[in-house]
């Protein structure tokens, strides 16, 4: 067992709102500077839709991720082999084009129009679209961040049937839904997965990518990167872009110079959904490779195996002799992320089939509670618990939410959607009945104190109980061998080079001129 630290995620979908408060933080803090302007390193999507860029979930057409191997203990890239990479050195055929992200290119609207309007004109005063990098006015607009905001052109004629997570419904069921598609809506919160597995890790040709040895945040060191952009097309969830104003590439750097100084990041904070929460875990590095390489319907499992129970005394032996300090071990205790995703089993990986093995995890939306069909408004709880909706009932498909959530295997978010539903129950039977009906609570595997616990943390957390943060001091780690590379790629310390210097505060994209 090689224990390792990772900063892990849970956004609660049930909760967003889609206000892109948080995609707006990160905007001012990280990316509002030149050659950034079409980032967003955190984005809120309107599912079912194509998102951003243009049908990121489809690697038939990107190629990103990693791809099962059978044969072999460890998956391979999905973009080939090295020599793939070396003849498209120039010319990559699976990278994402600006129109996939914003259509003619970034743009803003001519507000000083707005206040220096002539009063004599008859007409309104209105903003034109104008290009942030030429400075072009009356651009045409026909697509960018956030093009299908709620619901917006995602009927059978417009984006929504190109995208992915349909694919396994007949076609007409597909048209039901999206004729429909008033009934069916919910927002998708999407950052950097700061996988465990990195895609972007794996492909990257100059070894500029990288995953910090401290708590496995991922990033990209600026005097490395060479501008290949193979962790753009190699990232499944396109999470790294290319800056053409320095011709590196970026991504979210889940705000280390934040957590390091124990402060939520700029997007979790800033969330007034308190959907967002972060923790802590430990997990089992001998183990990455044969699980990143399990068989589909297995991926969630085999994920959720190797992360490690921070109570285990032979986890607890383990990571201190692997250098994992006692602030650490304490934070993993109380990691919200473990209780969802390990302990819970609400908590589900975003598209796990790329098998990156993602930190971030989500608690899969049953809003709306009542549903459309049986005329009921609301919650009508008369009958008792029985009378939560049957999850056939749920507006949103559980195979669509599966097909997002666990590769597919419907038992994984059943079981996610049971468990919330019968936490519900059993609060509401006390609350408003005055009685206690654990039975309610037994049917999903649930103990009463694990539902009093889930009732808080999702409900009523406050911020130290919903961020979680262990902050590790550089000095504690420098000692170790410090870079844990995907286990594809130009590996320097299997290649037997020295290892290059750690560059926790080197970070990247901020503020960095070419
Ligand atoms: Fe982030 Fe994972 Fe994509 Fe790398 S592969 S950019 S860690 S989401
Ligand atoms: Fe941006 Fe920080 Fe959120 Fe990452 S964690 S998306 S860098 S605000
Ligand atoms: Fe708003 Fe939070 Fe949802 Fe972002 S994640 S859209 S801030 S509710």
């Amino acid at each position: 067992m090689r224990v390792k630290q990772q900063m892990a995620m849970v956004f609660n979908l049930d909760k967003c709102l889609g206000c892109n408060t948080c995609t707006i933080a990160c905007k001012n803090v990280w990316t509002n500077r030149e050659g950034a302007e079409y980032m967003f390193w955190n984005n809120v999507e309107t599912k079912p839709g194509i998102g951003y860029p243009k049908q990121w979930e489809d690697q038939t057409k990107y190629r990103g991720g990693w791809i099962q191997n059978p044969g072999s203990d460890k998956p391979k890239l999905n973009q080939a082999s090295r020599f793939w990479q070396m003849i498209n050195l120039f010319y990559n055929p699976v990278m994402p084009q600006m129109e996939d992200y914003y259509g003619k290119g970034p743009f803003t609207f001519t507000y000083e129009d707005l206040h220096s309007h002539e009063p004599t004109k008859y007409s309104q005063p209105v903003a034109r679209p104008k290009s942030q990098i030429t400075g072009e006015e009356d651009i045409s607009i026909d697509y960018a961040v956030n093009w299908e905001d709620n619901g917006g052109g995602t009927h059978e004629d417009g984006t929504g049937r190109h995208d992915v997570n349909f694919a396994d419904m007949t076609p007409a069921a597909r048209k039901a839904y999206l004729s429909f598609r008033d009934s069916f809506m919910m927002y998708l919160p999407r950052i950097c997965n700061h996988c465990i597995n990195p895609a972007c890790v794996g492909s990257c040709p100059s070894g500029a990518a990288y995953k910090r040895e401290e708590d496995g945040i991922v990033l990209i060191d600026q005097e490395r990167c060479r501008g290949w952009r193979f962790c753009v097309s190699g990232c499944p969830y396109k999470k790294t872009y290319y800056n053409w104003r320095t011709g590196k590439s970026e991504k979210c750097i889940l705000c280390y110079p934040r957590i390091e100084t124990g402060q939520a990041p700029a997007c979790f904070q800033a969330c007034p959904g308190r959907i967002r929460y972060l923790g802590p875990i430990l997990y089992d590095l001998d183990r990455v490779a044969q699980v990143a390489n399990a068989d589909e319907s297995e991926l969630v499992a085999r994920h959720r195996e190797i992360i490690l129970d921070p109570n285990d005394p032979e986890v607890i032996a383990a990571a201190r002799a692997a250098g994992v300090t006692e602030a650490w071990l304490d934070a993993c205790r109380r990691s919200p992320v473990y209780k969802m995703v390990k302990e819970w089993e609400i908590a589900l990986p975003l598209h796990p089939e790329f098998r990156t093995l993602p930190s971030l995890f989500y608690i899969p939306p049953e809003s709306p509670v009542a549903t459309a069909s049986s005329g009921r408004e609301g919650y009508d709880m008369a009958g008792g618990a029985t009378v939560l909706p049957k999850l056939d009932e749920f507006r949103i498909p559980i195979e669509y939410l599966a097909s997002m959530l666990a590769a597919g295997n419907t038992a994984e978010v059943e079981k996610a959607l049971r468990r919330q539903l019968a936490v519900r129950a059993f609060r509401r039977n006390e609350r408003v009945e005055g009685k206690v009906d654990a039975a309610v609570l037994k049917e999903v595997g649930l103990t009463e104190k694990q539902a009093r616990h889930m009732h808080r943390l999702l409900a009523l957390a406050h911020y130290h109980e919903r961020f979680v943060i262990a902050t590790t001091h550089t000095e504690a780690t420098s000692s170790r061998p410090f870079i844990e590379r995907g286990f594809v790629g130009f590996n320097e310390l299997d290649a037997g080079k020295s290892p290059r210097r750690r560059t926790s505060f080197h970070g990247q994209g901020v503020g960095v001129e070419s």
